[in-house]
């Protein structure tokens, strides 16, 4: 097996045309029920989000499969950090049904993005439509910083990066020149 790696938009200051590639690319459905091979990429994602703890999501294109699996953390960011393990879900083949509420302006990371952060304009609640780990419909609602959570998720799905929004980058000073470059 090889190792669990990032893909990543740029690394060591050096861009990386073909893992960019795939992060831009619109991620395919699974089949529902699962085949084998679904089983396995949800397996595979589940299993390379649990070993990171840097982590609050990651999307399949994000370990470089293109299928639409996200998984992520769920519980109590407001209040004490986020609480012991298992407190994560998976959605498959999840799509936003509906933007709720206000937007609000946040500073963003991402694995994929390394070394910046973004402020990201996001609804505060959100409407998905998915299948869970087992091949069943759900609708889900999710408010606040999970709603952020899971749009920056289906972003991923879709090609879409942090870079990608309107808000200010923002980088170490001593990255100065190799983002200038990649922003200008
Ligand atoms: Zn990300």
């Amino acid at each position: 097996m090889t190792k669990n790696k990032t893909w990543q938009l740029w690394r060591d200051g050096k861009m990386i045309e073909e893992e960019g590639a795939l992060l831009r690319k619109k991620a395919a459905d699974l089949p529902v029920p699962f085949n084998a091979a679904a089983k396995k990429d949800i397996q595979t994602l589940v299993e390379a989000f649990l070993k990171r703890d840097d982590a609050l999501g990651l999307a399949a294109p994000q370990i470089g499969i293109s299928k639409r699996i996200i998984a992520f953390k769920v519980k109590d960011f407001d209040r004490k950090g986020l609480s012991g393990k298992g407190d994560w879900e998976v959605l498959i083949n999840a799509r936003i049904t509906q933007l709720r509420g206000e937007t609000e302006v946040m500073n963003e990371g991402c694995l994929s993005c390394p070394d910046i952060s973004v402020e990201v304009t996001r609804a505060t609640e959100i409407k998905v439509k998915a299948v869970d780990i087992n091949g069943d419909k759900v609708n889900k609602r999710y408010t606040g910083f999970l709603a952020r959570i899971v749009q920056h998720e289906i972003d991923h799905l879709d090609g879409r990066l942090v870079v990608d929004h309107e808000g200010t980058i923002s980088f170490p000073k001593e990255k100065q020149a190799f983002f200038d470059k990649i922003f200008k």
